[in-house]
């Protein structure tokens, strides 16, 4: 139900363990979803604190004061006057318009001026990225995975797109939903509130992924329930990006409620389906998503990035983007683009990366990063192809890699460094 307690301008908090080293149980706190850096929500409060009025007062003026200084409303009306506004009086300054009376006011900021309608169009490139908090971390889509993306899902048949912290694929669609003969819709629910100064109330609900939070309380809740329920057929999926230093626990809990949300609007409860969803995420957290998702599974698409230093392909060819695409649809629907290289793999009955080769003992085509990986007898896997079998690990790692340490002492000789397992003077016996 909706929480009667904000605890922060993000919403209700969540309830986290503090493990110190040696000890089985922590203490539990309360503290921001989303905000990891207490830097940019200060809010902490122990599980069994008892919180006093004045502080309970001092909380609620805080989040009073965090609110953006104009409601969605507010904002959807004044996109409507800004749009009359002839070119050179298009300011932005820096997250939000500005209207000609609110000129003087601002004088001393950085503007930019004479924005054009197709900027219009495109906000992500438009708004400033939020990408040095960590809480916004905002990577936008490489042009052709964005395409890729969208291409994908009409091909599949979908109508409609919930664009759950995917603003560029959303205002792809978008723009495209100008033009003629293209029929799918998307609502797009992110964190930063700034879209709410280009999109109506139908198109955009500030949304908290980390908590299931709809700042617009009932009336948005209802936009996207509304907006999950399939009428004549029109298909619905999620897309997801989320930020990656989220918690992947916060994360499944929320698409869980809107999955479940999804399965609501329908009393024939979609014959058990589950709302087909794409969370593009890095492949290392494959085993946790799993865990919560074990209808999902791992394509190998590379998902490329524009303003992402880290990921983005150079000049000198293409580096490798860690990213991927998790899906709880059938795998061979999947199909991967050829012409870059990834080709169908009859025995998996999935696409894979070009370098990802089927491996004879697994029985599957095993490479995660799109390298070639080896098969490891003796770990009866395959592993990177940087990687090699050490005795004293009991597993493949890197060539010169620090053995594994443990505090205790091993059971059978009594030294520390090792466990029992691969203590060294049972090889030689
Ligand atoms: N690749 C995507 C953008 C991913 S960046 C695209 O091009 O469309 C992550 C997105 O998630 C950003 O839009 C950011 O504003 C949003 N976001 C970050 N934290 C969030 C949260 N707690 N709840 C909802 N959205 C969030
Ligand atoms: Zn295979
Ligand atoms: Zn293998
Ligand atoms: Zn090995
Ligand atoms: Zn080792």
């Amino acid at each position: 139900g909706v929480p009667c307690v904000i605890d922060c301008p993000l919403g209700p908090a969540l309830l986290f363990v503090k493990t110190s080293q040696g000890k089985e149980e922590g203490r539990r706190f309360y503290a921001c979803s989303a905000c990891r850096d207490r830097k940019d929500c200060n809010f902490f409060q122990w599980e069994d604190e008892k919180v006093s009025e004045t502080r309970l007062a001092a909380r609620e003026e805080y989040n009073r004061n965090h609110q953006p200084p104009f409601t969605h409303r507010q904002n959807v009306e004044r996109y409507k006057n800004f749009v009359l506004l002839p070119l050179s009086k298009k300011v932005l300054e820096f997250h939000q318009w500005l209207l000609p009376a609110e000129w003087e006011k601002h004088s001393d900021h950085q503007f930019l001026c004479d924005i054009s309608s197709a900027q219009l169009k495109s906000p992500s490139q438009l708004l400033y990225p939020l990408e040095n908090k960590k809480t916004n971390a905002q990577y936008l889509f490489a042009d052709r995975s964005c395409q890729f993306l969208l291409d994908l899902i009409t091909g599949l048949g979908f109508r409609r797109v919930l664009s759950v912290g995917t603003p560029r694929l959303h205002e792809m669609i978008q723009s495209k939903a100008s033009q003629e003969d293209f029929r799918v819709r998307s609502l797009l629910l992110d964190i930063d509130f700034r879209y709410s100064q280009f999109y109506t109330e139908d198109e955009f609900c500030h949304y908290n992924m980390f908590n299931h939070y709809f700042f617009g309380g009932e009336a948005a809740r209802e936009t996207c329930r509304k907006f999950l329920y399939q009428d004549s057929g029109e298909r619905v999926i999620m897309v997801t990006d989320p930020p990656f230093g989220g918690l992947v626990e916060a994360l499944a809990s929320s698409f869980k409620k809107l999955m479940a949300m999804w399965k609501d609007t329908e009393k024939e409860g979609h014959n058990n389906q589950e709302m087909p969803v794409f969370w593009i995420f890095p492949y290392f957290f494959e085993s946790r998503i799993l865990e919560f998702f074990p209808s999902f599974s791992m394509m190998d698409y590379q998902v490329d990035y524009d303003n992402h230093a880290l990921y983005k392909h150079g000049k000198t060819g293409r580096r490798q983007s860690p990213v991927r695409i998790f899906t709880n649809l059938t795998p061979s629907m999947i199909v991967l683009p050829v012409e870059e290289g990834y080709r169908f793999c009859t025995i998996c009955q999935r696409y894979v990366s070009s370098g990802n080769q089927h491996c004879e003992i697994c029985n599957s085509c095993t490479s995660k990063d799109g390298r070639r990986w080896k098969h490891c007898v003796l770990c009866k896997k395959c592993v990177k192809p940087s990687w090699f079998h050490c005795k004293n690990c009991n597993c493949c790692a890197l060539q010169n890699h620090t053995c594994e340490k443990t505090d205790a002492v091993c059971f059978v000789c009594g030294k520390a460094g090792h466990k029992r397992s691969t203590c060294p003077s049972l090889s030689h016996t």
